[in-house]
């Protein structure tokens, strides 16, 4: 590398070293999938509880096979953006099917969460729109309301007084539009918004609401179609496919009126390539499934109590989590590599959960459980867990 091209590149070193100080530099681990919760990583088998397949349809056949009478019949690429010639029926079906499973009026594809967050925002506020959401929103949420160039302020966690004290503090302001942004199921808490609440104050304050119910979405709700599933004024939600769903992809739920307007306006609907026709078989047959898996989420949620309440009595601080994802807050980031390493030399596989994704001093052993873990796997956490010598 020649004395100038170093020179360019110095603000990296100086990330990078910053970022090792303080053990927060990210690296790739390799694995290799066995099954639903098993993995290979170096050479030994792990039990994963750090996957977001929270029914484990990853690895469903029925979705395999889906997906490759779809690739077959259609192709392994869909060849052009929706709005060129990439829209073959197998799309708006979906669409119809999504809308009436959710009870919403109508629904549109993207290719994934982040792209659907990063870009609708971006065509629902503009630089006269203040945009209020909650401290804790995921990062691809942040990225389309920075992009808006609306005004942002962020509400305390779950604090719908204080969300409601900005709503009341805002109506003498001249903004064109007020946003009210914020997750169902916190991904990094496992903890729930109050949905009826948010309805309430976007209703009363005349603002849109805009939900993402990317962790809710096969879990949670009727038939485990969402949090936001049935609901009525709710502007706008936000499913992902790559998690409960077990593959890729995302969709919006909203009016008809809003579906036409993201159509016509959204970047990140409009100029990209239509998802892959694999996929669409793959998230088809996991419509099918998912409605019909309620015995798996009960499962799934009284295995997630049951820790919360083993954990907790072991002294460990689960937060506010109530769903399956559930999170041993512990504060420093070295508490959180040693745990996870120790999990990791009994077998288990866990990721610790760092600043800037968390706040500083909240790092954590983030736990994302599976209606696929049985008792024994849940058994052999619990004992690696208490056999850890802090
Ligand atoms: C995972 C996640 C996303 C991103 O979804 P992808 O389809 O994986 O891009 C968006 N929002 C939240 C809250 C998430 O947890």
């Amino acid at each position: 590398m020649s004395d100038q091209q170093k020179h360019k590149l110095e603000f990296i070193d100086r990330v990078l070293a910053e970022r090792e100080a303080q053990s927060y530099v990210r690296s790739l681990q390799s694995i290799e999938p066995l099954d639903a919760v098993r993995v290979i990583k170096n050479g030994k088998t792990l039990i994963n509880f750090s996957s977001n397949d929270y029914l484990g349809l990853s690895k469903h056949p029925t979705l395999i096979q889906s997906a490759q009478r779809y690739m077959e019949r259609y192709g392994v690429g869909s060849n052009a953006s929706r709005l060129v010639t990439g829209n073959y029926a197998i799309y708006e079906q979906l669409e119809a099917q999504l809308a009436t499973a959710c009870g919403r009026e109508t629904a549109l594809l993207f290719n994934t969460g982040f792209q659907a967050n990063s870009t609708v925002l971006t065509v629902l506020a503009d630089r006269r729109s203040l945009i209020l959401c909650d401290r804790h929103i995921h990062s691809s949420l942040l990225q389309g309301i920075i992009a808006s160039r609306s005004t942002l302020i962020r509400f305390r966690h779950n604090d719908l007084d204080h969300l409601e004290t900005l709503l009341s503090q805002s109506q003498k302001k001249p903004y064109n539009r007020i946003l009210i942004v914020s997750e169902t199921v916190f991904s990094m808490d496992g903890d729930r918004a109050d949905i009826d609440q948010l309805i309430a104050l976007a209703n009363q304050y005349n603002a849109l609401l805009y939900l993402d119910d990317a962790h809710a979405i096969g879990v949670l709700g009727k038939n485990g179609m969402g949090l936001t599933a049935y609901r009525r004024d709710i502007d706008i939600t936000i499913g992902t496919f790559g998690k409960a769903f077990g593959s890729f992809g995302a969709f919006v739920t909203c009016s008809q009126k809003l579906k036409d307007y993201l159509i016509n306006t959204c970047p990140g609907f409009i100029y990209t390539t239509a998802l892959p026709p694999a996929i669409l078989g793959a998230i088809a047959a996991a419509l099918e499934l998912v409605p019909n898996l309620n015995a798996e989420r009960q499962f799934l949620l009284q295995r997630a109590e049951k820790l919360r309440r083993k954990l907790q009595n072991s002294g460990y601080d689960t937060g506010a989590s109530n769903t399956q994802i559930v999170s041993l807050i512990l504060g420093e980031v070295d508490l959180v590599i040693r745990l996870t390493n120790w999990l990791e030399s009994q077998g288990i596989l866990t990721i610790g959960i760092r600043p800037p994704t968390v706040a500083v001093g909240t790092a954590r052993v983030r736990l994302a459980l599976s209606s696929c873990h049985s008792l024994e796997h849940y058994q052999q956490l619990i004992q690696a867990i208490e056999t850890w010598n802090r």
